[in-house]
């Protein structure tokens, strides 16, 4: 799921900043610290999912670097070794001689998502709110389909001209891509709504190949979840309703249209 791997991006030049280390893989650690030297001074993870954060501990015991993050109750995907001395809030700066980040709290993927703007330039480090090449998961409950597709409008308002993503390479035309992501998530809900009008009231399984007719079916299972995660979208607005039918799906929840 993590593409061509983790990004880890290292800021400045005199005391540096490291943006999401990565996972604990004993070469990579090595080649971050020899890049650092003594210089680095803050270690910033945008969430903390295990491909993400897990390094900073042993960057962190090695230099002495400042952990900022966000920590949240552990939903089955978090690095639990995560620890910060400093906890994001949204709008935070770090400060420094050399350049100035904003912390943008953009929940959706996960609720402690943290983008970060490098200000004057306008690097929106993203994390995992936008990856170049595929769509990203949103798992509930932690992650939340309306937060997602908030927090990109948000986005919108900033001063962004480039796109470095947790996974993949920078995107260029930051605000068509972030009109594409909105566009694209309204598109599949589209399609989650006509599915339920084409075969009633229909559980996850049902609806998922119906729903994802269109990717590779190695991706299937992770879309079940983004699934589950327009589901209880549209089920927040009213649009449509849980049903239970035993006769046939023993208590497994199905939804149906609202005014059906
Ligand atoms: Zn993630």
């Amino acid at each position: 799921m993590t593409g061509p791997g983790t990004n880890s991006y290292l800021l400045g030049s005199e005391k540096l900043a490291l943006i999401d280390p990565g996972p604990v893989i004993d070469s990579h650690i090595e080649q971050l610290l020899s890049a650092c030297g003594d210089r680095l001074c803050w270690i910033l993870v945008t969430h903390t999912h295990p491909d993400h954060s897990p390094a900073a501990r042993r960057i962190a015991d090695r230099t002495g670097a400042r952990l900022i993050g966000c920590v949240m109750s552990d939903d089955g995907h978090q690095d639990r070794t995560f620890q910060v001395e400093e906890n994001l809030y949204h709008g935070q700066l770090l400060e420094t001689p050399e350049f100035t980040l904003e912390a943008i709290h953009t929940p959706g993927h996960v609720a402690n998502q943290f983008c970060y703007l490098l200000r004057g330039e306008g690097v929106l480090f993203s994390g995992d709110h936008i990856m170049q090449g595929s769509s990203v998961v949103i798992i509930p409950p932690s992650g939340d389909m309306s937060d997602y597709i908030c927090s990109t409008e948000t986005l919108m308002n900033y001063p962004i001209q480039v796109i470095a993503p947790g996974h993949g390479e920078l995107l260029d035309e930051p605000q068509t891509v972030l009109q594409q992501i909105v566009a694209h998530r309204l598109a599949r809900e589209h399609r989650v709504l006509q599915s339920l009008i084409d075969l009633g009231e229909s559980g996850l399984d049902r609806l998922l190949p119906e729903v994802y007719s269109d990717i590779n079916p190695d991706l299937l299972a992770m879309a079940r979840l983004s699934l589950w995660a327009h589901l209880l979208k549209l089920e927040k607005e009213g649009r449509i309703r849980k049903c239970i039918d035993l006769h046939w799906a023993f208590g497994e929840e199905h939804w149906t249209l609202a005014d059906s």
